[in-house]
């Protein structure tokens, strides 16, 4: 199976070559050029399977080039001890009809872990096959999560560096914490002065930058991304909605064939387009629902089929969905217009030019058909935290309170009470602060105090990676002006 541009589907490449350029030279990201069919009985047989079996079964549909024992041994990498539960992806039951996939379970305690850990091996394994000489540099641009998953995942592997690029006022103080005492020989991380889109379009840029890419050549470098315009990052998203799925099946919570919907809080679009990749592929997924905070674009882009990233941007309590541009929607567009690449190439044109886009009618019906979309406050975030813990003792964090909060609304609107499982993205100790701010305990402790204070409001035990935070060193300090980071970057590979 090849893989193609959205903005040029004459570039064809192996999965091997799309994973290890990350981003296609037109600027456009890398699709399947068909999505494979969960062959009859697949659910019946993942079912009774360990989490990596099930990633192995569900990424081998897609990457042909790779062999079932390569990604044998790349799953049992990436899902092994660095996760502190066998499951991987628990699925957890809040009510009779809603249950919780929760992703952050692996060493940065953020579901980036699901893609993050397996990314670098993904990417390895596939420049040996490319016959590739260079080394490559991995470039970030990071909302929070991403940053320390990808160095974590990153740190240390063979023929790689990355360097990691947050905005300096957009992260809490324990994802600072967590990315600036980051460990490894071939790691670097630098703030911007600026927001994530900032430190995002710097980035593209640095890609796009054709003179800078032939610089780095002579020098044995090729430039890669872990952002989740990555093929290779949005694919090992694909297996933990099957996963789910089959453990709301053993848990006799559904039979199999019956329809799902998920609800998920979203920032640049990749986590829900996995989903929706999963449900193309035949899981039975009734509704994916996109849950956005107070930076609403998609929730606008779904009820009027206008995408306009000209509005004031806020800094939320869930700062890894503070996002104006959703790159992974460039895909949907790919995937809902039949492949029309030129369509797809013409609206990132308009974004790019007037910051706004309208989709064709025929497109937007489509949207309505398979999505439906909602936004919430930094209030009702909190309350739902509340909430949630007051009536069932489930401890979330300000993202999964997000949709768990839209996906309230959207029953209470719509009547749809089908199973839903909510994607939980982040544990709540990751955002102890607006946690514990929500339980009705703020003001007391600060900086790491806050974990030790969050385990003795909720009672619930604080994971390892972060309590181990206390003994570690800050070793990076550099911030740059968002004008300025290839420089950084040129520095870096000195
Ligand atoms: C990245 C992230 C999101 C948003 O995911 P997208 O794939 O960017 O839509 C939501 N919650 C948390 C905790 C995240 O880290």
């Amino acid at each position: 199976m090849r893989y193609l541009s959205t903005r040029d589907s004459s570039i064809r490449l192996t999965s091997a070559q799309a994973i290890a350029c990350g981003l296609s030279r037109d600027g456009g990201l890398f699709v399947p050029e068909s999505v494979p069919a969960l062959p009859a009985g697949a659910i019946e047989k993942l079912t009774g399977m360990t989490y990596q079996q099930r990633a192995v079964y569900v990424m081998g549909l897609f990457l042909e080039d790779f062999s079932e024992a390569e990604l044998t041994e790349l799953c049992a990498k990436a899902y092994g001890t660095n996760f502190d539960t066998p499951a991987v992806a628990p699925v957890a039951a809040l009510d009779e009809n809603t249950s919780f996939l929760e992703l952050w379970h692996g060493p940065t305690c953020a579901f980036k872990d699901m893609a993050l850990q397996i990314l670098p091996h993904l990417l390895t394994a596939s420049l040996i096959k490319n016959g590739e000489e260079k080394k490559v540099c991995i470039l970030v641009a990071t909302s929070g999560d991403t940053g320390k998953a990808a160095l974590e995942g990153f740190r240390d592997v063979d023929r790689t560096k990355i360097m990691v690029f947050y905005p300096r006022d957009g992260v809490s103080d324990i994802q600072k914490l967590q990315m600036t005492s980051q460990d490894g020989e071939n790691v670097g991380v630098c703030s911007v002065l600026g927001n994530f889109d900032d430190a995002q379009s710097g980035v593209k840029k640095i890609f796009s930058d054709a003179a800078f890419r032939q610089r780095l050549a002579e020098k044995g470098w090729f430039l890669s991304s872990a952002n989740s315009i990555n093929w290779g990052r949005l694919l090992p998203q694909v297996v933990y909605y099957i996963s789910a799925y089959c453990d709301l099946v053993s848990a006799g919570r559904i039979q199999n064939g019956d329809a799902v919907n998920f609800c998920v809080p979203t920032g640049n679009f990749g986590d829900i387009l996995a989903g929706y990749y999963a449900k193309r592929m035949g899981l039975p997924v009734k509704k994916l629902i996109c849950a956005s905070n107070c930076n609403d674009v998609l929730t606008e882009f779904f009820s009027t089929g206008v995408y306009n990233k000209n509005r004031s941007f806020h800094t939320t309590i869930s700062p890894s969905m503070d996002i104006l541009i959703s790159s992974n929607l460039e895909r949907l567009l790919f995937e809902i217009s039949g492949g029309d690449d030129r369509l797809v190439a013409g609206y990132m044109r308009q974004l790019a030019e007037t910051g706004k886009y309208e989709v064709a009618p025929q497109l937007k019906a489509q949207m309505d058909a398979l999505f439906s979309a909602g936004s919430c406050t930094d209030s009702e975030t909190k309350e739902e935290i509340r909430r949630v813990f007051d009536e069932h003792g489930y401890l979330m964090d300000t993202h999964t309170a997000v949709g768990c909060h839209v996906l309230r609304a959207y029953r209470a609107e719509t009547g749809d009470d089908t199973q839903a499982v909510v994607v939980s993205t982040a544990s709540p100790y990751k955002f102890c602060d607006s946690v514990l701010d929500a339980l009705g305990d703020s003001g007391g402790a600060q900086g790491l105090e806050l974990i030790d204070r969050l385990q003795t409001v909720s009672g619930k035990p604080a994971p390892a990676p972060l309590v181990a935070l206390k003994n570690k060193r800050v070793r990076f300090t550099d911030f740059t002006e968002k004008d300025a980071m290839l420089s950084v970057v040129e520095e870096f590979l000195r």
